[in-house]
């Protein structure tokens, strides 16, 4: 057999299991599994495919077939430029989430910038990925604290501290799996984060200029509907958001204000369907400037606010 004829073979396989974009997927199976990547498929593939090759290919294969992702026979997913290592423990990153990251950076450029420090040139700038980064002076970072609940594999949380080397960043998740995970990753991305075993803020103490979060947000009986991939073979712990999807929209909204400074930022990823209800839970918190932003496709995805420097003038309990 030889490359060609793997590659059709591997991707009316994969089409026959339901899987949709088959010809990429048999393309990147092959490189992943025989180091075959294009240069070398178009050069080769009318030759024979030698015998041990060929098992493991399809081994690998038959293995996508049983709709097992991708991410877990890769054991690794880029997010922000940077590689993430996952399992069934954790959720894997989701492209959707870097507009979450790329909205925490912009704002806290912005108030970097405008507000904490005059100077607005970065001493040092480098590059991560494909992603500039600039690092301002330690002295003014290192007081500034993010806090990212349901870290899960730590994408969100290292990517964070990526851009902002010297700032404190710490990340939490109720299960000791992910946290695994988060620990390998931080590692793995010259990263130190503080991370702590935690149900959203139960072990959490001291306050953050910036709290970020993308919770299991998926109504409960939505999830037997989810494809194969996710359903089966992701956590549920991380996906599930109960009966309307927004339990810990609720919670983290209605706790978070002693954990956030004044003048300080929410921001959550949500589902396309939720920005009006998260909006809403945050405006009766006594949230400020609050705006849902879309992503490239014009779905509702990000959710933030930033909490009243002066919270009890503002906030909607109050008499005045
Ligand atoms: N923060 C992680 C991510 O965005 C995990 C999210 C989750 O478990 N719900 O990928």
């Amino acid at each position: 057999m030889t490359y060609r004829d793997a590659k059709g073979k591997a991707a009316a396989r994969l089409r026959a299991a339901g899987i949709e974009n088959e010809a990429a997927e048999s393309a990147f199976l092959l490189e992943y599994a025989c180091g075959a990547d294009l240069n070398f498929y178009l050069l080769h593939q009318a030759e024979e495919m030698p015998q041990e090759k060929k098992s493991h290919f399809f081994q690998i294969v038959e293995k996508r077939c049983k709709r097992i992702p991708l991410q877990h026979l890769t054991g690794v997913q880029e997010f922000m430029g940077l590689p993430f290592f996952v399992n069934e423990h954790v959720l894997i990153p989701r492209q959707d989430t870097e507009l979450l990251v790329e909205e925490a950076v912009r704002v806290l450029r912005e108030e970097l910038d405008d507000s904490i420090f005059s100077s607005p040139n970065p001493d040092i700038s480098s590059v991560s990925g494909n992603y500039v980064q600039e690092e301002y002076p330690i002295s003014k970072l290192q007081d500034f604290h993010i806090l990212d609940l349901c870290t899960g594999s730590g994408c969100i949380a290292i990517s964070l501290k990526s851009f902002f080397r010297h700032a404190f960043v710490c990340g939490t998740d109720i299960s000791a799996e992910a946290l695994e995970i988060a620990n390998i990753n931080a590692v793995a991305n010259h990263t130190g984060i503080t991370f702590i075993e935690s149900d959203l803020f139960s072990k959490v103490s001291g306050k953050f200029h910036m709290i970020v979060s993308n919770p299991p947000y998926i109504p409960s009986a939505e999830i037997p509907a989810l494809m194969p991939e996710v359903r089966d073979h992701e956590p549920h712990l991380a996906l599930d958001g109960d009966r309307d999807g927004l339990a810990f929209y609720r919670r983290i909204t209605a706790e978070c204000p002693d954990y956030l400074l004044p003048g300080g930022y929410l921001l959550f990823e949500i589902g396309y369907d939720q920005g009006e209800a998260v909006a809403a839970l945050m405006r009766e918190k006594g949230f400020e400037d609050i705006e849902v932003i879309q992503d490239l496709a014009g779905l509702d995805r990000v959710v933030r606010g930033k909490l009243p420097y002066n919270e009890g003038i503002k906030g909607p309990h109050s008499q005045i």
